[in-house]
């Protein structure tokens, strides 16, 4: 401890109170005292993430460093202790090989978090909140997976020639550390939108023209931007967010669809867009890099109203399917600021599946039958907005439409581009042999 000239001067002036001070002073110092203790951890991971949080029995002060040879995070917190040993982590899916502590310079503590490999750090405390005290999280980002490098459409999805699938990101809400909302059994948001997500994604793999993309692929928490993010570097048609309410009154029930309100996309969208696009980045097809401010942000606008109005078709026609397997909590799509809604190209709803916060409901979500219900519901919607919004270049966009037969055409060769089998060609269209005439039409069959 130093004093100012300030506090030496104000002893001065107060003699008297100088001596209790100075015994007061030693008396703190020759016996140590723990401010904070650390009572538990809890680690989730995802395949080139893993997070740790630690319960704090207050705010620390911490610092967090690496170290090479062999690769270790560390993690130093002042005045603290350990409550007990911490144990029960599930080191083989995590970044991390092991967790080690000791005590530093009498009152504070080290945590090593020993490493399979060199990550990057990042840490942050948090307040507490109804379910958690405070908190400290240790985020370690593997250092060797770069971020998700853009793809063309085309090589991320099929061969030269060939129609691609639509690509559906399908997320299920929360995950790790944040479980969503609980219901009276103790159900965990989380985990049912995990089950109603996973069963959505069976279903799309078996759609012919489409294509399932898991945005959270186990229990563990990714923020919101990320979660978009990745749909946009997965080149999603669609993202759907799914979600289970809940609300103090047991009585509120009924499932709702989200999209995005024009308002609150305007200004935090466009920031995000500063913060986060690189140059080669494309918004809509178009390229921004080449264009001033003004242009670049008109040419969002654009992109942006185009896409709530997308996602608004896509919404409703989800919707109208909810409604024929139970109640719906509003009649409409609903509007709203969601985070995880504002990509500015990629049409984006968030399904609230049912208030976990219902006795009947909370029953519902978590059977299996009801999961695959609302999956199925889902789907119908989604297939029914494709029909209508095939994006070109896809399966979907060439599906019952007719071929006119150009020079040097096969019946194989067309049966590959429209990924149909040559018998199904044949016989949509009457036809005994494989011979085809120039200026022919065929009419190629669903599938
Ligand atoms: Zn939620």
């Amino acid at each position: 401890m130093r004093y100012s000239p300030l506090h030496t001067t104000c002893f001065r002036r107060t003699g008297g109170l100088i001596s209790t001070l100075t015994t007061l002073l030693m008396a703190t110092l020759a016996m140590p005292v723990f401010a904070a203790t650390v009572d538990g951890v809890r680690m989730w991971s995802s395949p080139d993430n893993t997070r740790l949080v630690f319960d704090i029995s207050e705010a620390v002060d911490h610092k967090v460093f690496v170290l090479k040879n062999p690769h270790r995070v560390v993690v130093d917190l002042k005045n603290a202790h350990l409550l007990h040993k911490l144990a029960g982590l599930d080191f083989p899916k995590s970044l991390l090989t092991g967790l080690r502590s000791a005590k530093r310079h009498g009152t504070d503590l080290r945590m090593v978090l020993d490493l399979k490999g060199k990550v990057r750090p990042k840490s942050f405390l948090l307040k507490p909140t109804q379910r958690y005290g405070h908190r400290l999280v240790i985020d370690l980002q593997d250092a060797r997976s770069k971020p998700a490098k853009v793809v063309t459409r085309t090589a991320a999805n099929a061969t030269k020639g060939q129609a691609r699938d639509v690509i559906v990101a399908i997320d299920a809400g929360h995950g790790g550390d944040d479980p969503g909302a609980s219901g009276r059994r103790g159900t965990r948001e989380k985990d049912v939108v995990m089950a109603i997500a996973r069963e959505l994604e069976k279903l799309v793999k078996k759609q012919r023209g489409m294509r399932p993309v898991m945005i959270r692929q186990g229990d563990y928490y990714l923020g919101l931007r990320k979660r978009m993010q990745k749909a946009r570097d997965l080149k999603a048609d669609l993202f759907i967010s799914i979600h289970a309410d809940a609300f103090r009154d047991g009585r509120a029930r009924g499932a709702s669809v989200f999209v995005l309100s024009q308002n609150s996309a305007t200004s935090k969208a466009a920031q995000w867009l500063a913060a986060n696009e690189n140059s080669a980045d494309l918004i809509g097809g178009v390229s921004l890099d080449d264009k001033d401010d003004l242009l670049a942000s008109v040419l969002l606008d654009l992109s942006r109203n185009a896409t709530i109005a997308a996602s608004l078709d896509v919404g409703s026609n989800v919707l109208s399917e909810l409604k024929k397997i139970g109640r719906v909590h509003k009649r409409r799509v609903e509007q709203a600021g969601f985070v995880v809604l504002k990509s500015p190209d990629v049409p984006s709803i968030l399904v609230e599946t049912g208030f976990i916060s219902n006795r009947h409901e909370e029953k519902n979500l978590r059977s299996k039958a009801y999961q695959r219900k609302l999956a199925r519901a889902m789907l119908k919607g989604v297939k029914t907005y494709f029909a209508n919004n095939a994006p070109a270049g896809t399966l979907l966009a060439m599906d019952d439409r007719q071929h006119v037969i150009r020079r040097g055409e096969t019946l194989s060769g067309i049966a590959q581009q429209y990924r149909v089998t040559q018998l199904a060609l044949r016989s949509a269209n009457g036809l005994s042999s494989d011979g085809l005439r120039i200026g022919q039409t065929l009419r190629i069959p669903m599938m």
